[in-house]
């Protein structure tokens, strides 16, 4: 018995949970693409599914703007990059407006690879032909919980 703690420990509170439980395993999926410049295959960032959970749900967070492809490529392991023909993600020059934009890129020969075009035409096609195939798991990161729920909600913002 511990009494001289009892009732005066306002300030000190357990911890939350344990590491273990307060992480979850995020897969970062990539596309298998062949380049409209080269015609060589990458496997540009496509989107992340935690371990477990179905690539035919609203559980899969596509990649579909440059907030979720920050956040997705900041995540990818440069062990990966050295297994995967995955193509530098970069803020590229838009020559008409004089913009720039972010978007994955071709591992040969580094044209962009829009993110609309790889999102609304590439994805649905791969998801109703061969989704295992062209869809690979080409890292697995560990999140924290709290981390991966803000971006699984914020994704709808
Ligand atoms: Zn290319």
């Amino acid at each position: 018995m511990r009494r001289a703690s009892e009732g005066r420990g306002r300030g000190r509170e357990a911890p939350i949970a344990p590491a273990a439980e307060a992480a979850t395993t995020v897969g970062l999926i990539g596309l298998r693409y062949h380049c409209w410049r080269c015609d060589e295959l990458s496997t540009p960032l496509i989107g992340m599914l935690e371990r477990g959970k179905d690539l035919f749900s609203a559980d899969f967070v596509v990649v579909g703007d440059e907030r979720m492809l920050t956040f997705a490529w900041e995540l990818f392991p440069a062990f990966a990059r050295g297994r995967w023909p995955i193509g530098e993600v970069k803020r590229r020059q838009e020559r008409r407006t004089g913009g720039g934009y972010l978007s994955n890129g071709c591992s040969s020969c580094d044209a962009p690879f829009a993110t609309y075009a790889l999102v609304h035409n590439a994805l649905p096609i791969a998801l109703a032909t061969n989704p295992f195939e062209r869809l690979p798991e080409l890292a697995r990161v560990e999140l924290r919980r709290d981390t991966w729920a803000s971006i699984c909600t914020s994704r709808w913002n």
